[in-house]
């Protein structure tokens, strides 16, 4: 290590370990597990309502799901590419907090150029959703099209308008999605851009979750389709002003929550430090968890929680994703550009998943395309050789841009759990009894997370202000 890079390491230690995150407190009101979106938003609502807060996360590194690489490379300014999540749709809460943070944004419509029985459609600029579909269609499959959207949208209007669902919709939860687009008869063209669009958010296939979920999926792409937001220079921006607003001092990192144990109104935490084996035990008036769904089972509550609960997370299903970066020369521009514009993001319904470009706001020599593979691509990457994996994927881009793969340069791989995205198979849903009773606090202990409103950060920024609702009302006034 060169002396430079020594002091930078030395500095960045000392910034974590001692100015910016804080020791355990030993007593705090909230005490929040997890420092993904869902727990820093948790805390942004609470420090807004002036209750005290304090989180615990596992890692050294707070984000989550939420990660940006920083690529050191020799003679070239450091590029950024995310690893975890990409974008904010328009109806997502986290989209008015990334305004009152001042994040600068990127904004981008809800089409996508997409493979669509084995032809690119290359999204035009400026062109929207209507004007694409109006444009890759025939006459006939725009007017099934159009008949399909106006029979969503009022079901969309419903399920987002009305709370408990009247049975009528809750019947909607009964039947797999894919079944009740091919009872509506539409040209396969049309069925297939649903589908490709729905997998895509799911990460899975479209037969393995309700209609009723798929219907909620498919709100960003009706009417003009949601605009979404990237946050430029990357998510972790996001999440270190998430950090900055609630403060650091608020935040213990490397620390895993292993128990919490109810007793006469209290809540006592067990916290194992990561590094030193240390177990400690912190006093709360309530605990706000934001393990996710497949982590869950991996902490013990005393007493244990309800049956119900329990049953409502086994039940829930999930969706994989796996991302690659792809490092190719800025010279390699011209595969994945028509008419002097960018066709991506690119729904691939391939290996490839869907392509974004990584370090959109940067110019530099080297550009970053990411790839978020999803679904059973993603599941069997996640288990194979990363050699096999690339192999793999030069073999998709050579079919869809043949010479291509002669211009990559190299590529890094970052795999979640299989079971990293949250669904409702056939038969459940997030709007049914289960899943209210995930949502209802007990002992103290409120479950909040992606998982127990939707499938993705809007879930985890719902939680989040429910949690902070539940809490204001249940510990305001109430005195230390
Ligand atoms: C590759 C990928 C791409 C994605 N793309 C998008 C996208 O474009 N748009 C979108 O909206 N969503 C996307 N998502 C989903 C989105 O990232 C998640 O929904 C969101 O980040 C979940 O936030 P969370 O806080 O609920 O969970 P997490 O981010 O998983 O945070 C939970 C935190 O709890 C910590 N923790 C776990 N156990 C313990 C313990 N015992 N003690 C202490 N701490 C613990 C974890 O380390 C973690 O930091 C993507 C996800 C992935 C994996």
């Amino acid at each position: 290590m060169n002396p430079k890079s020594l002091v930078q390491s030395l500095f960045i230690l000392l910034f974590f370990s001692s100015t910016a995150f804080a020791n355990l407190p030993r007593q705090t009101d909230v005490l929040i597990i997890g420092a993904g979106l869902s727990g820093l938003a948790t805390a942004y609502h609470l420090k807004k309502a002036g209750i005290p807060y304090h989180i615990v996360e596992i890692t050294p590194i707070i984000g989550g799901r939420v990660r940006t690489v920083d690529y050191e490379r020799k003679d070239q300014v450091t590029l950024h590419a995310d690893s975890g999540m990409e974008e904010y749709w328009e109806s997502n809460p986290a989209v008015k907090i990334l305004k009152e943070l001042k994040l600068p944004l990127k904004i981008e419509g809800s089409a996508s150029s997409i493979i669509l029985s084995e032809k690119l459609e290359v999204l035009s600029e400026n062109e929207n959703l209507e004007g694409f579909l109006k444009r890759i269609f025939s006459a006939q499959e725009l007017s099934a099209f159009e008949l399909f959207r106006s029979k969503v949208s009022p079901l969309i209007d419903r399920i987002q308008g009305e709370s408990p669902l009247p049975p009528d919709l809750m019947t909607l939860k009964d039947i797999a999605f894919s079944e009740w687009v091919q009872q509506q008869k539409l040209p396969k063209r049309v069925s297939e851009w649903i589908r490709i669009s729905v997998e895509c958010e799911i990460g899975t296939q479209w037969e393995q979750i309700s209609a009723l979920d798929g219907i909620s999926e498919f709100h960003i792409f009706l009417g003009k389709g949601e605009v979404s937001f990237r946050v430029i220079g990357g998510n972790k921006k996001f999440t270190q002003a998430l950090s900055k607003f609630i403060n650091p001092k608020q935040i213990t990192l490397n620390e895993r929550v292993t128990r919490v144990e109810s007793k006469n109104g209290r809540v006592y935490v067990s916290v194992l430090n990561q590094v030193t084996h240390e177990n400690r035990i912190i006093e709360a008036k309530a605990v706000v968890s934001t393990i996710p769904l497949y982590r869950l089972s991996e902490l013990q509550f005393s007493p244990p929680l309800s049956e119900k609960k329990w049953e409502a997370i086994k039940t829930q299903t999930w969706g994989s994703y796996f991302k690659a970066h792809v490092f190719v020369p800025r010279t390699a521009h011209h595969f994945y550009t028509q008419k002097k514009s960018d066709i991506l993001p690119l729904l691939s319904d391939s290996d490839l998943g869907v392509i974004y470009e990584g370090n959109p706001d940067q110019k530099t020599d080297t550009q970053i395309l990411s790839l978020l593979v999803t679904g059973y691509h993603a599941e069997k990457f996640t288990m194979m050789p990363l050699d096999e994996v690339k192999k793999q994927i030069m073999a998709a881009f050579e079919q869809l841009w043949p010479g291509f793969s002669k211009e990559v340069q190299g590529m890094e791989f970052y795999r979640y759990h299989p079971r990293a995205i949250a669904g409702w198979p056939v038969g459940r849903s997030r709007f049914d009894a289960l899943s209210d009773e995930i949502r209802t606090p007990e002992n103290q202990i409120y479950l909040a997370g992606d998982f127990t409103e939707g499938t993705h950060s809007s879930g985890a920024f719902q939680s989040a202000a429910r949690v902070a609702r539940q809490l204001i009302s249940r510990l305001k006034g109430v005195k230390k």
